[in-house]
């Protein structure tokens, strides 16, 4: 396996799969990932789908952006479409009705289609909601579920068929900047590069960390969803995603079970994050409160990262202190969605390219996703002397 390449990707997600592919028309890449299994972490615990009205205002532009290319992906790429039809609906209270009503015209001046209609229309899309908690309903057909299996299947594929490497099980340990690059230290080996890129999830500030960079706010926080068997002779397959818009729930149709999320966001560690009990508690009070359904017992529960900066704003481009050590994190509950504009996005700035026009035109400019804007750069910490922090 070389050991050497341009571009040292630490995170094997699917930031790290997708912008190693976008990188590889500009040098040789290695992708370095802690686990035996690319996407062991936040990517394949995902809720897996496409929303143009979820996230801030630049993530919903990048998921805009990243679209075609999960529509249409490059010839030979993937073996089974990546996007198949899902729906979103999202459920107003009445002092809810002005923002979703913002909502409504900000995708329409996007062009995606949206429909607001009372909430008790919203049975028509899903007959097990109880509606009379709401005022109002958006339903968005073109909310699509993503194959993310096959989303990072064809990122790999294709950084192996253009000699990159993969290297699995390779924990990154260390990392120092000399006169001939960055020297990584990992459970599987040395490897250098030219240009790190950060994309390794929770853990992207413990990486910088290692690299010596002052500390960022990029943050990890824990998410909780749990599956269980839908109602006999319910229409689950054609259910949307249905979110309410003060984010105290969202469930959808999972492999054959309902999946429901308590939209927990609890800061912690980078780890294998697990569901919390008293979350998974929640979930089921709010599915039995907002809709008809029971749940006797529950199928399957799970834990997630969803990593943030304070604005959650994407966290894309080079580290103030080190033009070579380039982030792409702070992807929050829209990594999979937006993978690939992000992923074009982080590898035109690794490359010295600027932000794409297509993404400049969408208002997208370098300083709003700096790691270097004022809220991700702690500066408090920063001017601590080294040593003082701690105990
Ligand atoms: C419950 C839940 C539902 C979600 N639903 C959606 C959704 O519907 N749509 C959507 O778009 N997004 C969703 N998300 C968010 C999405 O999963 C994330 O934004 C995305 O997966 C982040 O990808 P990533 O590659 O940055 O992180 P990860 O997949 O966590 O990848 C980071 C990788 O870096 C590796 N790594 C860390 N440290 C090191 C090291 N020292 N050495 C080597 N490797 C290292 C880790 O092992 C990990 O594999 C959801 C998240 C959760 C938890």
């Amino acid at each position: 396996m070389p050991a050497t390449a341009d571009f040292i990707v630490i995170g094997g997600g699917i930031a790290g799969v997708s912008v190693a592919h976008e990188l590889l028309p500009h040098g040789s890449v290695i992708v370095l990932e802690q686990e035996s299994a690319p996407g062991y972490h936040a990517t394949g615990r995902s809720a897996a789908v496409l929303t143009e009205n979820y996230g801030t205002p630049i993530w919903s532009r990048l998921v805009s952006a990243s679209r075609g290319f999960l529509e249409h992906p490059p010839e030979g790429f993937a073996t089974a479409p990546l996007l198949t039809d899902r729906g979103a609906l999202f459920l107003a209270r009445a002092h809810e009705t002005g923002q979703l009503q913002a909502q409504y015209d900000d995708l329409i001046v996007r062009g995606a289609r949206v429909e607001l209609v009372p909430a008790a229309d919203a049975l028509r899309w899903c007959e097990v909601l109880r509606p009379e908690t709401f005022a109002t309903a958006m339903h968005e057909p073109d909310c699509k579920d993503i194959d993310t299996n096959e989303l990072m299947m064809g990122y790999r594929r294709g950084i192996r068929a253009a000699r990159g490497v993969i290297a699995t099980g390779a924990r990154v340990t260390a990392i120092r900047r000399d006169a001939g690059g960055w020297q990584v230290d990992t459970s599987a080996g040395a490897f250098q590069g030219g240009t790190i890129v950060n994309a390794a999830g929770g853990w992207a500030q413990q990486v910088a960390g290692m690299a010596g960079l002052g500390h960022r706010n990029v943050l990890p926080f824990r998410r909780t969803a749990v599956t269980f068997d839908a109602p006999a002779g319910s229409n689950l397959h054609r259910w949307p995603m249905t979110f309410d818009l003060a984010e105290t729930f969202y469930f959808k149709p999972e492999a054959g079970r309902v999946m429901v999320s308590p939209v927990d966001m609890a800061q912690t560690a980078p780890c294998d994050a697990q569901a919390d009990e008293l979350e998974v508690a929640l979930a089921i009070d709010r599915i039995e409160t907002f809709t008809t359904m029971k749940v006797p017992r529950i199928s399957h529960k799970w834990g997630g990262l969803r990593t943030f900066a304070p604005d959650h704003e994407p966290v894309i481009g080079a580290d103030p202190q080190d033009a070579r050590f380039v982030w792409l994190a702070g992807q929050g509950g829209n990594g999979v969605m937006a993978c690939a504009a992000a992923a074009r996005l982080a590898a035109a700035l690794a490359t010295g390219q600027g932000v794409p026009a297509d993404l400049a035109a969408l208002g997208i400019t370098e300083g709003a996703i700096s790691p270097g804007r004022d809220c991700v750069v702690d500066r408090m910490a920063e001017d601590v002397p080294a040593g003082t922090l701690g105990g």
